[in-house]
């Protein structure tokens, strides 16, 4: 790589932030951890800041920000830094030149946007970023010129499979003009695939979070055994790949070997394989248009036995169908249905509500919001709002 690149990692103690300090430290002349950001785990940030002496860490507050000093060395190098500002700050800096989107949740969208309208190369893992707020997201991208790339294993494998003028143009290319039919969205169908249908409602967060190949943080793990997780996907893919309706569908593939695909004009299919380890899209991502190593072996393909592919059942996986329904509805509806479903798992991780609970608080808040248009953040941000406490309205009532 030409230049050694200054990276921002948002969210850096979570399950895609220590991925991506893992292949930092694999290519250390080629990338310097500018800033790093924390929620909860202050002593796992502390030991990053040993390890990497990033120039700034991010707290939510003072009393994290004191405990933090506490944990770093006399002499660290690194800077603690308190709040949502600060988080805009580094990842707008003008030393940085990549931002890793790795928050989870509505959190992610303000940092992230600011790193989009810094123009800089956002590795975005923060899809509800992009659910919350996909057609402003994009337009700034667009004016910005930051450059987009999809971390997420799905997204980033069809960027993989596109031609390269469009992975250009991500979030603008025009699939026909490309000779792209149809892209195919592959997922699990997360740990409660061949449940009885009549077991699913009580099923525990400890159960909803031991999915069968990938290991991810809580939320995104509750949201593989809804499959909302593929319905947050569906919409993402929606933005990054300018789809129409007919050019987007969701296949289950329980082994998750393939990452996803892209159908062609010609019968061709283009499909990107890999073991389930999200190095891989971080890597990619980070070397663009290089390949580095990410640590992750090749897939040894006499071991692999079969791999197999099925419609999904919308009965199993009701928050599915709502997804991709909100998909089409606009962004008020995405909107309210990330807000909703935030809420909803939240509270089932707590076990305030059951896991057949989740579908029901989605579906209520959706069907009482109004859905004005939202084409500013403010009226992004308001719906979000709105569907919160709505969300939280409906958990008493359910309790
Ligand atoms: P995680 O729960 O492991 O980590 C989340 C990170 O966000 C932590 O560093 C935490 O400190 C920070 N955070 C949480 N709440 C915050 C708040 N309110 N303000 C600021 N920071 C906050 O989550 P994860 O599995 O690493 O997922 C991160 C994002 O990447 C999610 O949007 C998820 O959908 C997406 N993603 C994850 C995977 C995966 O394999 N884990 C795959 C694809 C996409
Ligand atoms: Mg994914």
């Amino acid at each position: 790589m030409a230049k050694q690149q200054q990276v921002t990692v948002l969210g850096a103690t979570g399950s895609i932030g220590q991925s991506t300090l893992d292949i930092i430290a694999r290519h250390s002349d080629d990338f310097r951890l500018y800033a790093v950001t924390a929620f909860q785990q202050i002593q796992g940030l502390a030991d990053i800041c040993q390890r990497f002496s990033p120039r700034y860490a991010v707290v939510p507050s003072s009393d994290k920000a004191a405990q933090l000093k506490q944990y770093l060395a006399v002499d660290s190098l690194t800077e603690v830094l308190v709040g949502a500002d600060a988080l805009k700050q580094v990842s707008a800096a003008a030393e940085v030149d990549v931002v890793m989107a790795a928050i989870v949740g509505a959190a992610g969208l303000a940092p992230t946007l600011a790193a989009v309208h810094a123009g800089k190369r956002v590795l975005l893992a923060n899809k509800e970023a992009l659910v919350m707020s996909g057609e402003l997201f994009i337009r700034a991208a667009q004016q910005s010129g930051a450059e987009l790339l999809p971390v997420d294993s799905e997204h980033n494998a069809i960027f993989q499979c596109l031609p390269e003028t469009a992975q250009k143009q991500v979030g603008s290319a025009d699939l026909t003009e490309h000779g792209i039919d149809k892209i195919l969205l592959t997922g699990s169908g997360g740990p409660f695939r061949q449940l009885p249908i009549n077991d699913l409602y009580h099923q525990t967060p400890d159960s909803a979070c031991k999915h069968p190949n990938w290991s991810m943080g809580r939320k995104i793990s509750v949201d593989s055994a809804t499959m909302l997780n593929k319905g947050l996907e569906y919409i993402e893919a929606r933005w990054l790949f300018n789809c129409q309706q007919q050019q987007l569908e969701v296949i289950v593939h329980p082994q998750s070997v393939i990452h996803s695909m892209v159908q062609y004009r010609d019968g061709s299919v283009i499909a990107q394989l890999g073991e389930p380890d999200m190095r891989t899209p971080i890597a990619h991502c980070l070397g663009y248009p290089e390949r580095i190593r990410s640590g992750v072996k090749g897939l040894d393909f006499s071991q692999l036995g079969q791999l197999t592919f099925e419609a999904p059942d919308f009965q199993r996986y009701p928050s599915l169908q709502l997804a991709i329904d909100c998909c089409w509805a606009g962004q008020a509806a995405t909107t309210a249905l990330n807000a909703a479903n935030e809420v909803a798992v939240a509270e089932f991780l707590a076990e305030r509500i059951a896991f057949g609970q989740i579908a029901n608080v989605c579906d209520h808040v959706l069907q009482h919001i109004s859905l004005h248009p939202c084409t500013e953040l403010e009226q992004v941000l308001a719906v979000d709002e709105d569907s919160r406490r709505r969300a939280n309205q409906r958990v008493r009532e359910l309790a």
